[in-house]
């Protein structure tokens, strides 16, 4: 599994660079963890939106690995507590609302990704917490060298769930095989149903039968790494909008183009200009459209959009439904 950086910019600017405080070239890729074990992902997003002037990072990594990019990089941040903030390249925090085993490892290899792929856009090396100014660097590692606070984070947080500090800097070096992210399966304007087993929205509200026994049409896709699907999707069943996951659609089956039909005899038509061929198969002269014509006859026919001809009085000719009005 690959990843997709979702961007939901909620620090406005680059505060520690714009304020004059943090100074270019920026080198420092620094890990932390949030400490907060209730917190969800969006509602750290939304925390952070509120409370950035206190302290920021530039992305969140949880939810079984889901990326969320909330600050511009390569600006500094607030989030160290020291000088080291002014180095900052990029900060990864951590959601400590870690479900299960399951659920840290696959955000444990989003982190580490992250980590990496960060670590190359400012040119470090993967050598985790080394002399070197430009690098990869723990929260820990920067207050226990004077450039940080007194935080020790992600160290304690990781070791719960299995990753000693060794681990994570053999994992920083060496990375994880990830095959690149699925794309998503529906796009913006395609028809689809729900399928039989789907039950409820991504937020979790129940389907209603209207819309169980309908088809929409896809108005947005969004990134969402939930149960088993990788996207979600603003469906439009009837002009209300309900969000779904991939796996909770299928594409809407074709419908079959209605048939023309439905004239009676005695009906007064005009042979539209858009025709080119009697049912029989001979050309329509010029002459022959835009001119109206008494039905003298009908009969039913399979052919293009047609389940009816009609026997137009005057030319004796006949012509397809869809070729009258
Ligand atoms: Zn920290």
């Amino acid at each position: 599994m690959g990843y997709i950086i979702e961007r939901n910019i909620v620090v406005p600017g680059r505060p520690a660079l714009d304020n004059g405080l943090a100074v270019g070239p920026f080198g420092q890729t620094h890990l932390h963890s949030t400490a907060n074990e209730n917190a969800t992902m969006d509602g750290e997003v939304s925390y952070l939106s509120r409370n950035w002037p206190n302290g920021y990072y530039t992305h969140l990594v949880g939810g079984g690995g889901r990326i969320i990019q909330v600050a511009e990089t390569n600006g500094g941040a607030f989030d160290v507590g020291g000088d080291w903030n002014w180095e900052t390249y990029a900060a990864i925090e951590f959601s400590e609302n870690i479900k299960n085993q399951a659920d840290f490892n696959k955000s444990y290899r989003a982190y580490i990704w992250l980590a990496r792929k960060l670590a190359d856009e400012c040119g470090a090396n993967y050598d985790l917490d080394d002399n070197d100014l430009v690098g990869i660097k723990t929260h820990n590692f920067a207050s226990r060298t004077g450039h940080g606070s007194d935080h020790t984070d992600p160290i304690a947080f990781l070791a719960k769930w299995g990753i000693s500090y060794q681990q994570l800097k053999n994992d920083l070096i060496n990375g994880f095989d990830e095959a690149p992210v699925p794309a998503a399966k529906f796009k913006v304007g395609d028809q689809i149903v729900l399928t039989k087993e789907a039950y409820a929205t991504r937020w979790g509200t129940k389907f209603n039968n209207a819309v169980k026994t309908s088809w929409g049409t896809v108005r947005k896709v969004d990134r969402a790494a939930q149960s088993k699907s990788q996207y979600s999707y603003g469906i439009d069943f009837s002009g209300r909008i309900w969000n779904v996951l991939e796996q909770d659609l299928i594409k809407r089956p074709s419908q079959p183009a209605k048939k023309v039909g439905g004239f009676k005899v005695g009906q007064v038509v005009t042979l539209k200009s858009s025709a080119s061929h009697w049912q029989t198969g001979q050309p329509i002269k010029n002459f022959a459209k835009n001119k109206q014509y008494k039905i003298k006859s009908v009969k039913a026919v399979n052919q293009s959009n047609s389940n009816q001809a009609v026997l137009l009085e005057g030319v004796i000719s006949w012509a397809l439904a869809q070729d009258v009005k």
